[in-house]
């Protein structure tokens, strides 16, 4: 990342001593292991820490609590157990996923896959890889909202085509893709259509079969479990070859042994973010709406994404002529946590290529702002988040180099 000078001026230091409140609004970038999980997950630490995969008792009292959660969690996605493959997360779901399937394509001589240009870099890099392998990519161009159609798909769709990959919910703008007509289209084409559901699992209702997904990617800390952990969700009857190749573990078709109390944590986080699921939404679309409308105010400020088509804790708004690393930076010395657009991005300073894929107008591309809510947010901590926006975006405007 380029050093970003915010002369100390910039911020009255009597305010920053005043303000003692820490706001955590960066929920999409990982989220904190809820009591439940960790709760659940301690005795495989310490206890119940045999490996599932031997036969002795504690082996065995092992494999059942991995088989329990394994059942939660294909039950809370409306999948069998079967379908259900433990990863390190959604980087390598969405790996095993693309990959698996091109791999698939490969045997029948298709080397064609569909995708969107607002993917996840998981999702991208893995197309970009193999493009260098002899496959063709099709990138979507997303509308102003960030929606890919199912329209647009069925275009695209060719006979080489072997898979179709277009995620569920974007982890910049919140956009909520039309997926369920998406997957319609593809099983219609006989494509196999994998959607990255990693900002979607835990923050609204996915089941697969509704969806009509061939595979679906999640990962743990994205709803309050534990980092390092994650699942891909393989139909049944769809044979993927593996990524990782070892042991028998996960069927043959992810080798290693399984972290348990990962994935223990996993199922808890699980069943825990979907209870008063409906609740829990209504507060953060309130929350939200009162946030982009009271930021919107601001001059030279557009919100990016869809207004109805969004996850309900998504906040995303541009400020001419602002850097944003320095509006996180100083958001970050009011004690706010917050990003620019996804957590990998931030730590380089290129512009998000969600926002150009959208179309963005140029001199708001570099001046993004991700604020992403919890249910955990109290309606104060919503307000200190307007008035410390409010200021920082006026105190950066006034300096000489955001001019
Ligand atoms: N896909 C999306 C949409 C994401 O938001 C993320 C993480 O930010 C990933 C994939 C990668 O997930 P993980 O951090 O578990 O590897």
């Amino acid at each position: 990342m380029t050093p970003v000078n915010i002369p100390s001026a910039a911020l009255d230091a009597a305010e920053r001593l005043a303000s003692k409140r820490f706001v955590y609004a960066d929920n999409a970038a990982s989220m904190p292991v809820t009591e439940r999980a960790l709760k659940a997950a301690l005795p495989f630490f310490t206890e119940d820490f045999a490996n599932p995969s031997a036969i002795h008792t504690m082996g065995m009292n092992a494999a059942s609590a991995l088989l329990s959660a394994r059942k939660k969690i294909a039950s809370a996605l409306g999948a069998g157990p079967r379908e259900i493959v433990f990863t390190s997360g959604g980087t390598e779901s969405d790996n095993l996923a693309i990959r698996g399937a091109a791999a698939l394509g490969a045997r029948q001589g298709k080397r064609h896959i569909v995708t969107s240009a607002a993917e996840h870099h998981a999702v991208l890099n893995c197309c970009k890889a193999l493009e260098a392998e002899g496959f063709t990519v099709t990138y979507l161009s997303p509308d102003r909202e960030g929606i890919v159609t199912a329209g647009q798909v069925a275009d695209a769709i060719g006979d080489s085509t072997c898979l179709v990959s277009i995620m569920t919910a974007n982890n910049e703008i919140g956009t909520l893709m039309p997926v369920t007509e998406t997957a319609a289209v593809c099983r219609e084409r006989g494509v196999l259509f994998h959607t990255d559901a990693v900002q979607a699992v835990g923050h609204i209702p996915v089941d697969v079969n509704a969806l009509g997904a061939d595979l679906l990617s999640f990962s743990g800390h994205k709803f309050g479990a534990m980092k390092g952990v994650g699942g891909l969700y393989i139909r049944e009857g769809i044979s993927l070859p593996p990524l990782i190749l070892g042991g028998p573990q996960e069927r043959g078709r992810r080798a290693g042994t399984e972290p348990l109390p990962q994935i223990v944590s996993m199922s808890e986080a699980l069943i825990g973010s979907l209870e008063d699921l409906e609740a829990k939404t209504l507060k953060m679309l309130a929350q939200r709406e009162r946030l982009i409308n009271a930021l919107l105010s601001l001059p030279d400020c557009i919100l990016n994404g869809s207004r109805e088509h969004r996850l309900a804790g998504n906040v995303n708004l541009s400020f001419k002529g602002i850097e944003s690393e320095n509006l996180i930076l100083m958001l970050d010395m009011y004690g706010i946590s917050a990003s620019g657009g996804s957590a990998c991005a931030s730590g380089t300073s290129e512009p998000s290529h969600v926002l150009t894929a959208i179309g963005t107008p140029p001199e708001y591309v570099k001046g993004s702002l991700r604020l992403s809510l919890s249910d955990k947010l109290s309606d104060e901590d919503i307000e200190y988040l307007i008035a410390s926006v409010k200021a920082s975006v006026e105190k950066l405007r006034g300096l000489p180099s955001n001019a």
